[in-house]
């Protein structure tokens, strides 16, 4: 069996790769950009650098800077307008994955119309939208690299998952330097995000050999980084590593899929407003627990890879240190649990059925090694209570 990879035509990195913008835009062809991000990017003085780049260029590059985080439909409506109204040939995302899941969304619904509840999963969005140029200031959801968007519907609290080459950046500059000013929370919620990205492509049913060489070597980037950066967001090797780790993680679950920690992560971002590396920071431990009885050396690899088991460590020992391990994590990095985080109990208990059934409509549950029933989905969000 073969397995189809997908990927931007370029990748641009180390540090201050986002300066080569000019370069990779010569060689895509391209002249008229339209940026977006969010207003945090243009107060750090990221927007005006990229401008002042291509502006020495003799490229003007207008900024559209409302995109908000987790996007919602309504949130990205006058992007779309913005972006179907002006003559622009690409779009520069730069931001984390919100602005880049906007400008994703954006792309698409520009030039192809539509409501975005149209191109959700299960269909295969295969047009292709605006040319994205992705520009990643977390480390990160990995958007930059992988073939996804995810939109919340606020009617219906869904985050409604679309997938497609067409949601694919045509390059990404991975430019570690932006990372520099990222606070503690947002780097542990982040750097977790790609930690889940890189177990779960690994334990994924979709996993290939080519996802599994990608997602080893992004847990070997991000687990011993990850306290270093969250506890010195200075240390510039910390966040070297965390970012092509988080790329790397990008690359493996996109083309293997993530699993039940994503699905059921979905829907308490959408139902509670958690952030959704904070919220697969939340699940990780239960969910691994209740998943390594069906691929247990799958996850001693893990346990490897991450630092925290030796070869001579028995799959049962190495599990037992995964889970240490990831419990210690969350401590260290003083994940909330959701009654921390200011979740209501009733609230939460009321929407458990609901939940398990966006989880599962999702698809993401199908590719864990144990494939939950709705009531076993309850019954874990109940665990994590
Ligand atoms: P985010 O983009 O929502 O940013 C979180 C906060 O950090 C924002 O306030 C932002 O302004 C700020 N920030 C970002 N970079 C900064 C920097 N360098 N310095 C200081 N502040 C900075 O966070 P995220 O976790 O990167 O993205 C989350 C979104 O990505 C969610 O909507 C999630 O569903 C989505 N996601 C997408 C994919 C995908 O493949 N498309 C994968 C995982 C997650």
């Amino acid at each position: 069996m073969s397995t189809q990879v997908i990927l931007p035509r370029i990748l641009q990195i180390g540090e201050n790769a986002s300066q080569d913008i000019p370069v990779v835009m010569a060689n895509l062809g391209c002249k008229r950009p339209l940026i977006i991000t969010d207003k945090m990017m243009v107060k750090l003085g990221y927007a005006a650098a990229i401008q002042q780049r291509l502006a020495a260029h003799d490229i003007q590059a207008e900024v559209f800077d409302e995109t908000v985080p987790e996007p919602t439909v309504a949130s990205i409506q006058a992007g779309v307008a913005k972006a179907r109204n002006g003559d622009y040939d690409c779009i520069i995302a730069l931001g984390g994955g919100s602005p880049i899941d906007s400008a994703k969304a954006i792309a698409i619904l520009a030039k192809h119309g539509g409501e975005m509840r149209d191109y959700r999963f299960p269909r295969i969005v295969v047009e292709s939208g605006l040319p994205i140029i992705a520009v990643p200031t977390t480390a990160g959801t990995g958007s930059e690299v992988t073939r996804v968007t995810i939109i919340a519907d606020e009617k219906t609290d869904e985050k409604m998952l679309c997938v497609g080459i067409g949601f694919m950046p045509v390059a990404a500059l991975i430019d570690f330097s932006l990372t520099l000013s990222l606070p503690a929370r947002i780097t542990a919620d982040t750097g977790i995000d790609a930690l889940t990205h890189a177990m779960e492509a690994y334990v994924s049913k979709k996993a290939s050999l080519y996802s599994d060489s990608q997602a080893l070597e992004a847990m070997r980037l991000i687990a011993p980084n990850l306290r270093r950066a969250y506890h010195d967001g200075a240390d510039k090797a910390a966040r070297e590593a965390m970012m092509l780790g988080s790329t790397l993680a990008g690359v493996a679950f996109s083309n293997a899929s993530v699993a039940l920690v994503h699905g059921m992560s979905r829907p308490i971002g959408a139902h509670f407003h958690v952030p959704h590396g904070l919220s697969n920071a939340m699940l990780l431990p239960t969910v691994t627990e209740y998943s390594i009885p069906t691929a247990a050396a799958r996850y001693a690899d893990c346990a490897r890879a991450m630092g925290v088991a030796s070869a001579q460590d028995s799959i049962d020992v190495a599990n037992d240190k995964l889970l240490a391990e990831l419990r210690a994590l969350n401590d260290e990095l003083q994940v909330p649990t959701p009654a921390q985080f200011g979740i209501d109990r009733q609230h939460f208990f009321d929407q458990l059925q609901v939940m398990a059934e966006q989880a599962l409509a999702s698809g993401s549950p199908n590719n864990n090694p144990r494939v939950p029933s709705a009531e076993e989905i309850i019954e874990l969000y109940k665990q994590l209570w």
